[in-house]
């Protein structure tokens, strides 16, 4: 006897629309003899459906377990419904109501079914650079409005021609609904101009425009998120010439090559990092080098890693099968400026650096920076999460009121809520110019008009001259939260591990501002979403020339030098100071006497600074966070020999780091070599972290650890503390979703600022 029928209503949410997710639901239907329909509303997708009870299990369990690609489910309601003796199935018009609380798909890489058409040169989109389908493309910046439809984004000024039509129309093909549909009759397309904007005429731009890469030039590449400034990476002179250009003098430049071998021959691929290069969000991945490398050194000078990435455009893969086995891929942009998206903008920006042009005519609303990530202590952690990964939400514990957080100021980010998703922007950069602060604003009205939110709340730095900060004075008609730095980092990662209560939080990085107005950064907190008590931190030393010291780790040496040494400073031969000269270390010195320009900073990334000062390392660094990442990277050997430190005080405690100092300084005596001291340096963060979390636990019970803030971009501490408290019997919690350092902060300020305004 055949089973009898039965009806279901299913609710799907999450990021279910633009992403052939009702054309996916008609073929699951076809696949197991259902009837019903499916349609898009406001929440997401409403699917009704109706046959033998044993198909809608079936079809359930497909439904959730193989989505489409792009398609991001976050809760499948299923409801037992009245039969209505459907016909067939079918898709049904959008639901009347506005399709607005959806969820926005992030731009992802070209997909295989498109690449193979893109390569068959019997395809009507063979070598055609903008091909795409529901299963990829461009998203989230060429829109500008909701709902997702062709006239809310930069493909509203390309009219579909009869055949794209056709396929856009059809529910069984695979660019059903994909909105940026197009082909080389109807799209858009791509052209070469000369350095002083004259179009190059040739058959074939991108070939030509690969020879001139081949000749040394340096190209501006338009990609999905903004220009890229490419240069043939095997060749030292165009790449010293993109440094001088750019002016950038050490930061490491990003390469793409066309395939996994290609990448092999420079750097080390581990199973893992295979899938996040080969995945569709493209990463740029950081991986260690291989030596000898194909690469030029002045790519990433004295650097063990390499960032790399596969192509994610069709562009890309058309541009690197010209025979690259790498290219430097770096943002279109001054040092320190926001990427160029817009043709004439980059032609005015890049006017000095790029030799040409590849561009095209497809608008980018947004710009996206590529997203940067690195494989630490067994996951996946962000570096950098922009393109590929923005807009997808961190889904919270809780709904919140809606909240605007502003971010810090380097790496900035801004997060905004909306029940219980937590949108972090992409990469902004650091707000310490006009062009960026634009960007900052602009990407906040975009934000707002694309989720639909309008914020009750302001959440922002304590820090007063914060850019951030000062815009969220201006917003006068919103109440403001102001959110202490350390406690931010902490919550943040509570947020994403949907932790509730109270945590011993780690908040380890290279400057914040304190609630006592100096610069923290090597703290342990007793946190709750709340608020937080201050338990721990490194003692106060002075930071000669404020930012200076930033610069100039060497400052940072003299004055841990002081602190370790005070009288016997003048007895001190190493070659940090030889290289100083003892007149300006005594101008120094004199400063920190008189507290002249010497705010007291409590940082362990100052600490790192120092350290790799007075080891030698280097006394000037050319980006943030330099001097201790090449400490990290100097760690060579494996040891378990650790330095002395000191601990006074009972309320916070203090860390004293002048037992430190005073072992770092005899091993270089010693002429112990920089590996093993950074070894030993490493070891005894590490133990004295892992003490401190003892202390707080004896005294309150606390088993839960937290660890945010910039220093735990350090792969080496990450992987050391993690199974060091674990082995004590601590449950600890990392960053997997959003950055460890300020471009993670965002998030914490929002949760914060929900807790405190309730
Ligand atoms: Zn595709
Ligand atoms: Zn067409
Ligand atoms: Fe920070």
């Amino acid at each position: 006897m055949a089973q009898a029928d039965e009806a279901r209503r299913l609710q799907v949410n999450g990021i279910v629309q633009g992403v052939g997710f009702r054309p996916f639901v008609y073929q699951l239907a076809a696949r197991y003899g259902l009837k019903g329909e499916v349609a898009n509303t406001s929440a997401g997708v409403s699917i009704h459906i109706e046959g033998p009870v044993e198909s809608l299990l079936s079809f359930e369990k497909d439904l959730t377990e193989t989505p489409p690609p792009l398609a991001h489910i976050v809760e499948v309601k299923s409801q037992t419904q009245a039969l209505q003796h459907f016909a067939d199935f079918r898709i049904a018009p959008s639901r009347g109501e506005a399709v607005m609380a959806t969820l926005i798909s992030p731009d992802v890489a070209v997909c295989d079914d498109c690449l193979r058409e893109m390569f068959d040169p019997r395809d009507r989109r063979f070598g055609y650079p903008f091909i795409n389908c529901t299963n990829c493309g461009p998203r989230y910046t060429i829109i500008d409005d909701i709902p997702y439809d062709r006239p809310k984004t930069s493909m509203r000024h390309f009219a579909m021609c009869a055949l794209c039509r056709a396929e856009y129309d059809d529910p069984l093909n695979r660019r059903f609904h994909a909105q940026p549909n197009a082909c080389p009759v109807c799209g858009p397309q791509v052209g070469l101009l000369d350095g002083r904007r004259r179009e190059i005429r040739t058959p074939d731009p991108i070939k030509a425009a690969a020879d001139l890469i081949r000749q040394g030039r340096i190209l501006a590449v338009k990609g999905l998120g903004g220009y890229h400034l490419a240069a043939d990476a095997g060749n030292s002179e165009a790449v010293a010439r993109l440094r001088q250009r750019k002016l950038r003098e050490e930061k490491p430049f990003a390469v793409m090559s066309p395939d996994l071998a290609a990448i092999r021959g420079y750097a080390v691929v581990a199973r893992e990092e295979e899938a996040l290069l080969s995945g569709i969000q493209r990463p740029i991945v950081l991986l260690k080098k291989v030596h000898p490398s194909p690469l030029a050194e002045e790519v990433a000078p004295r650097n063990q890693y390499i960032g790399a990435m596969l192509p994610y455009t069709p562009l890309h893969h058309l541009l690197l099968r010209q025979g690259f086995p790498a290219l430097v891929m770096t943002s279109g942009n001054r040092s320190e400026e926001p990427i160029a998206i817009d043709n004439q903008d980059a032609f005015e920006r890049l006017a000095d650096i790029a030799d040409a042009f590849l561009v095209h005519d497809r608008d980018i609303y947004l710009r996206s920076d590529d997203s940067v990530v690195r494989r630490a202590a067994g996951a996946t952690r962000f570096l950098r999460r922009s393109r590929g990964y923005v807009p997808v939400p961190v889904f919270l514990r809780q709904a919140l009121p809606p909240i605007l957080a502003c971010g810090a100021e380097l790496k900035s980010t801004v997060c905004i809520t909306r029940a219980d998703q937590a949108f972090i922007s992409q990469h902004i950069g650091d707000l310490e110019n006009l062009p960026t602060y634009e960007f900052f604003r602009q990407t906040i009205g975009h934000m707002q008009r694309i989720l639909d939110v309008q914020p009750g709340i302001i959440a922002c730095d304590q820090h007063p001259d914060y850019l951030s900060t000062r815009w969220a004075d201006e917003q006068k008609d919103l109440p403001k939260v102001r959110v202490q730095h350390h406690h931010a980092h902490v919550v943040s990662c509570m947020a994403e591990h949907r932790l509730e209560g109270t945590v011993i939080g780690l908040s380890c990085d290279g400057t914040g501002y304190g609630s006592d107005g100096t610069v923290w950064g090597g703290e342990v907190l007793i946190a709750d979403a709340a608020g937080f008590e201050r338990a721990a931190h490194l003692a106060y030393v002075p930071m000669p020339g404020g930012a200076a010291a930033i610069r100039e780790p060497w400052r940072m040496a003299v004055s841990y030098l002081d602190d370790a040494y005070g009288e016997g400073f003048d007895g001190l031969d190493l070659p940090v100071l030889r290289e100083v000269g003892s007149e300006k270390a005594n101008v120094i010195r004199a400063m920190i006497a008189k507290r002249i320009n010497s705010p007291l900073t409590s940082s362990l990334g100052r600490l790192f600074d120092g350290v790799a000062a007075i080891a030698g390392l280097r006394s000037r660094v050319s980006y943030e966070g330099q001097a201790a990442m090449e400490l990290e990277m100097a760690a060579r050997a494996d040891a378990v020999d650790l330095y002395e430190y000191g601990v006074d005080g009972d309320g916070p405690w203090r860390v004293l780091p002048a037992p430190i100092v005073r072992g770092v300084v005899a091993d270089v005596r010693n002429e112990c070599p920089v590996s093993m001291i950074s070894v030993k340096f490493h070891n005894t963060v590490i133990a004295l972290l892992a003490d401190l979390c003892e202390r707080v636990r004896r005294a309150h019970g606390l088993t839960r650890v937290v660890l945010s803030g910039g220093v735990f971009q350090n792969a080496r501490l990450l992987a050391g503390l993690i199974p060091a408290l674990e082995a004590r019997g601590f449950e600890v919690f990392a960053h997997r979703l959003v950055p460890t350092n300020d471009g993670g902060i965002a998030l914490g300020q929002a949760v914060v600022a929900a807790a405190l305004s309730k």
